[in-house]
C-alpha cells in the first residue's frame, strides 16, 4: 500500500524541527497585507500527577500495564477506576490523550482476573476506534481475556467462538440493536457474567442518534437484569459541559463524574485563522456582489503544503469527505511543483474506506512514511496517533469539544505543537476568530439528548417488547410516564398486545428501526443506464438534495436527477456535468401547538413549545457556476412534509420594532436575517449543526399575532435543540447580534445573515435591521429577569 519516494529522505530525518512560533510565523509569511491571523493563544505546558496503584489491582494487569511502560496511574484515572471498583457509575471527562483507556482497563481487566467468567462489554461509536481498543488489550495480553470485536466486518464464522468464549467483547451501538439484544438468548452465558459496560466517546451519543442509544442502554440494562447481572458503567467523554448530567441521561443511571485532568501535557500555540477578502474585479462592484473570502479549503490546502514542506508532520481535519479529498489533491498537486513525489507523502482519510486501506494509512503516518493527511473527523474518536506536530482545522468542527480533540492530536510527548483554526465563511466561524473568548477559557457546551421524544421512544419500546414482554415495572426504566402513554398508544394502533404478563410485540418480524434514521424509508440513487446503486439518501433532505432536475454530487461526480420517485423510494440520475447549480425554494408554515415555558418581557416575549411545521419544496432555481446569475426557476410537484417538533420562539411589538428604527417594510428583511444568523450560532451553546435546525420568520404569525422568529428543532419530536437554545436565550442572542454586527460587510453575506439552506434565496434581508431586533429582545430580555422572569409552565 505504501511507498517510500526515492529521493526523499525518511520523514523522522527530514523534520527541520520547527517551533510551533517559527513554523506560525512561516505559514503567515505567505499572505501580504492584512494578517490572516486574528488570534494567537499560548495553552502552557501542564505538569502531570501521577499516584499509586490502588490496592485492589490485580497484579497481572500492573505487570501488563507496566510492559507498555506505564508505570504509575494519573489521579483521574486512579479515582475513575477507584469510583468503577466501587460499584458506582462513573463518567471520565478528561481532554484528548489523558489516557482514557486505562481508567476503565485497570477495574475491568482486574475484573476479569479475578473471577475467570466475568464478562466485559465495550461499546465504540466507530469501528475503527474499537478496532484501535482492540490493539491495545491484545498487547496488554492479559491471560483468558480473549477480547474480540463484534460488528458488521466480524466474519460469520466467528461469532460464534466470540459469544462462547470472549470475555471482553468490543462493539457498538448498532449491533447491539440489530444483532446482540434482539438474540439475548445466544449471549445468555455473557450477559450472566456481565460486570462491566464500558462507553467509550459517549458525548457522541446526542441528537436523535444519542437518544436512540440512551433507549438502546436501557434495553441491554433489562436484558442483563433478566440474566441476573447488574453492570457498572464506565463511560469515557471529551471535556463537555455537565458529563455527569449528559451521561446519566444516557445511561438513565445515577453517574459520578471526573473531570481534572492529571496527565501531562506540552505546550500548544494555537491561532485562529480568517483567509482574506479575494481582491474585487470592477465587474463585481459595479453588479453589488457581496465580498467573497478565500474558500477555508484553498487556505487549508496552502497551509498544509507549507508545512510539508517546511518538514512538519501535519495532519488536516475538514468537515466533509469531498473537502477532504479536495485538499488533499492540491495539497499533493502544489507539492510535487517544489518537489516531483513530494505529493505522494499527503493521503486523504475517511470513514468510508475499507478496513485494509485505512489501516495502511495510519501505519504509514506512524511510520513517517506520510507526512501530511487530510482527514474527516473519522479521526477525531480515539484512533491513536503520535508524532504530529500540528493541526489544521478546516472550518469549525461544530462544538468545542470536537475542536479540542481535534487540536490535541498535536504535539508529541513533551514536544510544543501547533493548531490553526481555518474560518470558513460563515457566521458561527466569523464569530469565533474574531472572539476567542468563545473558545478559550470557557466550559465546552453540553451535550444535548432527549430520552422522551415520542418519535423516539415509541419504536425503541417495540424493540424492547420484541426482546422480552413489557412490564409495567419496565416502563420505569423507558421514563415512567412518557413511555407508559407510547405503551397505550402502541396497543391502541395495534403493534402491541397487552397479556396478564405484560405488552407483547404482535407482528411476525422486527420492528424496522434505524438508530441514525430520521424517520422515513431513504431514497435509493440509482444510475439510470447501469441500474448501479450509487448511495442512499435519507427522506428528509431528499426533496432538497434529489429533486427531479436537481444537480447531485456523489463522491466528486455530479449527476443529474432524472426522475424523484417518493412511492419507490428512488431517484433515477445520470452523470452529467451541466454549468449550472440548483437551489431548492420552499415554502414553511408553522403553527403553534402548545407552549410549554415562556418568558414575559413587556413588548418581548421569548417562548418554547410544541410546532407543526410544514414545509413544502415548491420550485429551484438554476444558477450559473461561477457567476451565480440566476438562469430560471423551474415548478416542482412535491408532497408538503409535515414535522411535529419543539421550537423556541420570540416575539416583537411593531412598537417596539419602529421605536428600534425598523421601519414596517423592512420587518420582514430584518426578522429573517435575524433568523438565520441565531440558527448559525446555536450550535454556540448545544451539540447541533445549523442543518439539524429549522427557522421561520415572519412580520405577522396567524398564531402570536406579532413579529416572530421561530427556530425549531429539524427533528420529529425534537432533539433538544429547541430547548437548549430556550435555556440559553440572552446568551445565544447576544453572540448573535455580535456575529452579525461585527462582520466587515456592508448589507449581509455568507459570513453573517445569509444562509445555504434558505428556501427563500436569501432573500429578503436587512443586516442592519436584524441587530436592530437583536437589540431590542435583549434589552427587553434583561430587564424582564432584572424583575424576575414571569416563568410558567403554561398550556395556555
Ligand atoms: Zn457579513
Ligand atoms: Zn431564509
Amino acid at each position: 500500500m505504501t511507498t517510500t519516494v526515492p529521493g526523499i529522505p525518511a520523514a523522522r530525518g527530514a523534520l527541520t524541527g520547527l517551533g510551533p512560533a517559527e513554523l506560525l510565523h512561516r505559514l503567515r509569511a505567505r499572505s501580504a497585507g492584512q494578517s490572516p491571523v486574528t488570534h494567537v493563544e499560548k495553552l502552557p505546558a501542564r505538569a502531570g500527577r501521577p499516584v499509586p496503584w490502588p490496592q485492589w489491582a490485580a497484579p497481572a494487569v500492573i505487570s501488563a500495564l507496566a510492559d507498555r511502560g506505564i508505570t504509575a496511574p494519573w489521579e483521574h484515572q486512579a479515582a475513575a477506576a477507584e469510583l468503577a471498583r466501587a460499584g458506582r457509575h462513573v463518567v471520565l471527562a478528561t481532554g484528548t490523550a489523558s489516557g482514557k483507556s486505562m481508567a476503565y482497563q485497570l477495574p475491568a481487566l482486574t475484573a476479569l482476573v479475578e473471577d475467570p467468567r466475568a464478562t466485559v462489554l465495550y461499546l465504540s461509536p466507530t469501528k475503527a476506534l474499537a478496532a484501535d481498543q482492540l490493539r491495545a488489550l491484545v498487547r496488554l495480553g492479559v491471560d483468558g481475556v480473549r477480547p474480540a470485536t463484534y460488528d458488521g466486518d466480524t466474519p460469520r464464522e466467528e461469532r460464534e467462538w466470540i459469544r462462547q468464549h470472549s470475555r471482553f467483547v468490543l462493539t457498538n451501538p448498532d449491533m447491539l440493536h440489530h444483532a446482540l439484544l434482539p438474540g439475548h438468548a445466544r449471549w445468555g452465558a455473557f450477559l450472566r457474567r456481565l460486570r462491566y459496560v464500558v462507553i467509550d466517546e459517549c458525548h457522541t451519543y446526542r441528537g436523535v442518534f444519542g437518544s436512540h442509544v440512551a433507549h438502546v442502554l436501557r434495553r441491554l440494562r433489562r436484558v442483563a437484569a433478566r440474566y441476573g447481572s447488574e453492570p457498572t458503567f464506565i463511560l469515557a467523554s471529551a471535556t463537555s459541559g455537565d458529563p455527569a448530567h449528559a451521561a446519566s441521561r444516557l445511561t438513565g443511571l445515577p453517574v459520578d463524574a471526573v473531570t481534572e485532568d492529571a496527565s501531562p501535557r506540552g505546550a500548544t500555540t494555537f491561532a485562529l485563522w480568517e483567509p482574506p477578502l479575494l481582491p474585487r474585479e470592477l465587474d463585481d462592484l459595479e453588479a453589488e456582489l457581496p465580498p467573497v473570502r478565500r474558500s477555508a479549503l484553498s487556505e487549508t490546502a496552502d497551509l498544509l503544503t507549507d508545512a510539508v514542506v517546511a518538514g512538519t508532520r501535519t495532519l488536516a481535519f475538514v468537515r466533509s469527505r469531498r473537502g477532504a479529498e479536495v485538499v488533499a489533491t492540491m495539497t499533493r498537486r502544489a507539492l510535487d511543483e517544489v518537489v516531483p513525489g513530494l505529493g505522494d507523502r499527503v493521503a486523504a482519510y475517511r470513514a468510508g474506506y475499507l478496513k485494509e486501506d485505512r489501516r495502511a494509512i495510519e501505519r504509514a503516518l506512524l511510520t513517517g512514511e506520510l507526512l501530511a493527511l487530510a482527514s474527516t473527523n473519522a479521526l477525531e474518536l480515539g484512533v491513536d496517533l503520535v508524532g504530529l506536530d500540528a493541526v489544521l482545522i478546516c472550518g469549525y468542527p461544530g462544538t468545542r469539544a470536537s475542536l479540542w480533540q481535534q487540536a490535541g492530536r498535536a504535539g508529541r510527548a513533551g514536544g510544543e505543537a501547533l493548531a490553526v483554526l481555518v474560518a470558513r465563511d460563515d457566521p458561527l466561524d466569523t464569530y469565533l476568530v474574531h472572539h476567542p473568548e468563545a473558545l478559550f477559557g470557557r466550559p465546552v457546551e453540553a451535550t444535548v439528548l432527549d430520552p422522551t421524544n415520542p418519535y423516539v421512544l415509541g419504536p425503541q419500546l417495540c424493540c424492547a417488547a420484541v426482546e422480552a414482554p413489557l412490564t409495567k415495572a419496565d416502563l420505569e426504566l423507558f421514563g415512567g410516564a412518557p413511555a407508559l402513554a407510547a405503551v397505550e398508544a402502541l396497543t391502541v394502533s395495534g403493534a402491541l398486545r397487552r397479556r396478564p404478563s405484560g405488552w407483547f410485540w404482535t407482528h411476525r418480524g422486527r420492528p424496522d428501526v434505524d438508530l441514525r434514521g430520521t424517520g422515513g424509508a431513504p431514497i435509493s440513487v440509482v444510475e439510470s443506464a447501469t441500474g448501479r446503486l450509487l448511495g442512499t439518501v435519507d427522506q428528509g433532505s431528499s426533496h432538497v438534495t434529489l429533486h427531479t432536475g436537481a444537480v447531485y454530487l456523489h463522491q466528486g461526480v455530479s449527476y443529474l436527477v432524472d426522475d424523484l420517485d417518493l412511492e419507490d423510494a428512488v431517484a433515477l440520475v445520470h452523470a452529467a456535468e451541466p454549468d449550472w447549480s440548483t437551489h431548492a425554494r420552499d415554502v414553511t408554515d408553522l403553527s403553534v401547538v402548545s407552549i410549554r415555558e415562556y418568558v414575559n418581557a413587556g413588548p418581548v416575549g421569548l417562548f418554547l413549545g410544541e410546532v407543526d411545521v410544514t414545509n413544502q419544496v415548491v420550485s429551484y432555481q438554476r444558477r450559473r457556476i461561477g457567476s451565480g446569475e440566476v438562469i430560471d426557476t423551474r415548478p416542482l410537484d412535491l408532497p408538503p412534509r409535515e414535522l411535529r417538533t419543539v421550537a423556541v420562539w420570540f416575539t416583537l411589538s411593531p412598537n417596539l420594532l419602529v421605536a428600534s428604527g425598523v421601519e414596517p417594510a423592512d420587518f420582514p428583511g430584518a426578522l429573517h436575517a435575524a433568523e438565520h444568523a441565531a440558527i448559525g450560532l446555536l450550535p454556540l451553546m448545544a451539540t447541533c449543526d445549523r442543518w439539524d435546525i429549522g427557522g421561520l420568520s415572519t412580520a405577522n404569525h396567524q398564531d402570536t399575532e406579532a413579529p416572530t422568529v421561530f427556530v425549531y428543532d429539524g427533528h420529529p419530536g425534537g432533539a433538544g435543540f429547541a430547548e437548549r437554545a430556550y435555556a440559553t436565550a440572552a446568551e445565544w442572542l447576544q453572540a448573535t447580534r455580535e456575529a452579525i454586527a461585527s462582520c466587515g460587510c456592508e448589507t449581509g453575506c455568507p459570513s453573517c445573515v445569509q444562509s445555504p439552506k434558505c428556501g427563500n434565496g436569501n432573500n429578503p434581508l436587512d443586516k442592519k435591521g436584524a441587530v436592530a431586533v437583536l437589540d431590542a429582545v435583549l434589552t427587553q430580555l434583561s430587564s424582564a429577569t432584572q424583575t424576575g422572569p414571569a416563568r410558567a409552565a403554561a398550556d395556555a
